[in-house]
């Protein structure tokens, strides 16, 4: 099940398990204003559409549900009308890693799995550490010396056991090993063909039923992603295509990637024109969420299917978009998910969107997560004695007052 589908299995892919859905049976009782009216809210809003049997194995710390921001100032300065942030950094454990993570502990449970593990760089960790917390699960976590602080904390702080091992395929070996022989239940990749949990992929799927009941049973012309194993583009893009597939909505988006520039195996496989993921050299990124060597086929897929595109951004790039949303908009991303406002800028830019185009660029998680990377960019903090002249001196660079 987590070793991907036997009969496509080649050399070069692996492809997941996709769950499937009786599409006409579900589009008998759910409709658009059944789902308007629905009292729920969050996630199991859209249970029929979710692959748990049991009720009672639905649990929740209310994630979903987050909100579809407007960007006016944003918008007007990169010149594109229909702007939109979805702000998932709203999560429970502030990414949108809760949404993988609350619908495949709940599959888990249906298993009756005992106990959970995920190789991580820290968001995905702090989602499987939370939910296998209410779940009751034991939880172990892969993680690598790199990662931020907070996430250490984070993984630590809802209750998982904390391994940090120095090399991306050693955490892996370790994972997969404990798989096997202990029967611990993988909620992502443990190799380097990326066969995540097809079950909590199936969580992303709500980000598009809600951008879709968002925008007023719409879709818009582009989604942009950060990805890293493009788990969540192609979650995202399947929950477009099932309102579709159910007539919920009458167009697709485009999914378009966004990756690190130090780290693009996506960019890499489409400019290429290949139909598989090569895997490319690692370098190092601020985003560390989203900087790997490889990605899952399905991203490629998703991709094809949507008639989108990739592209990339630099570090700098990245960091100027955090800014930039945080200052015109209010909105704190981590540097990750900067990198999908960064890359709306540079696809603008480059003729690439229309400015006509409903965007919606998903904020995967908050900046908080690693302040560090933002302390960095930022001016030192003013110290001054109480003295009116010297405020107003110092203020006058900024503001022009009167004195
Ligand atoms: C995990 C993560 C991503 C990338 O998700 P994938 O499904 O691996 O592509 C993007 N942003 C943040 C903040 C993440 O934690």
């Amino acid at each position: 099940m987590f070793e991907g589908c036997p009969k496509c299995k080649t050399e070069k892919v692996i492809a997941n398990l996709t769950v499937t859905y009786n599409y006409d049976k579900i589009g008998l009782t759910l409709r658009k204003d059944i789902l308007e009216r629905r009292y729920q809210t969050g996630i199991w809003k859209y249970m029929e559409l979710l692959p748990v049997m049991n009720k009672e194995h639905m649990l929740s710390l209310c994630e979903g549900d987050t909100p579809l921001l407007k960007c006016k100032r944003l918008g007007k300065i990169l010149g594109i009308k229909n702007l939109y942030v979805k702000d998932e950094s709203r999560n429970p454990t502030w990414s949108y890693k809760d949404r993988l993570c609350c619908v495949a502990i709940a599959k888990g449970l249906d298993f009756g799995a005992k106990i959970s593990t995920v190789s991580t760089t820290g968001n995905h960790g702090a989602a499987t550490a939370a939910y296998s917390a209410i779940a009751g699960m034991d939880c172990v976590l892969f993680t690598l010396p790199i990662v931020p602080k907070t996430m250490l904390t984070l993984m630590q702080v809802y209750g998982a056991k904390v391994v940090s091992v120095p090399t991306f395929e050693g955490r892996w070996k370790l994972m997969a090993k404990c798989v096997k022989e202990f029967d611990w239940y993988p909620l992502g990749p443990y190799n380097s063909m990326v066969v995540g949990n097809p079950y909590g992929t199936q969580g992303y799927k709500t980000i598009g039923f809600e951008i879709c009941e968002q925008l007023n049973w719409r879709s818009p012309n582009k989604v942009i992603m950060p990805t890293g194993y493009g788990e969540g583009l192609f979650g995202t893009w399947s929950g477009f295509k099932e309102f579709h597939e159910l007539k919920f909505i009458r167009d697709l988006p485009q999914m378009v990637s966004i990756e690190p520039a130090n780290g693009a195996p996506l960019t890499n496989a489409l400019s290429k024109g290949l139909d598989y993921i090569e895997r490319i050299p690692r370098k190092s990124s601020v985003a560390v969420s989203i900087a790997g060597n490889t990605t899952a086929y399905q991203s490629l897929k998703a991709i094809w299917e949507s008639n989108g595109f990739a592209t990339t951004v630099e570090d700098r790039e990245i960091m100027d978009a955090q800014r930039l949303l945080a200052s015109k908009e209010g909105v704190y991303a981590e540097p990750s998910s900067a990198a999908s406002i960064a890359g709306i800028k540079k696809l603008r830019n480059e003729g690439k969107v229309d400015s006509s185009e409903t965007v919606v660029c998903v904020i995967t998680s908050s900046g908080l997560k690693d302040v560090e990377a933002t302390r960095r960019i930022l001016p030192e903090v003013t110290t001054m004695r109480p003295d009116w002249q010297i405020f107003l001196k110092h203020m006058n660079k900024y503001l022009k007052l009167e004195g």
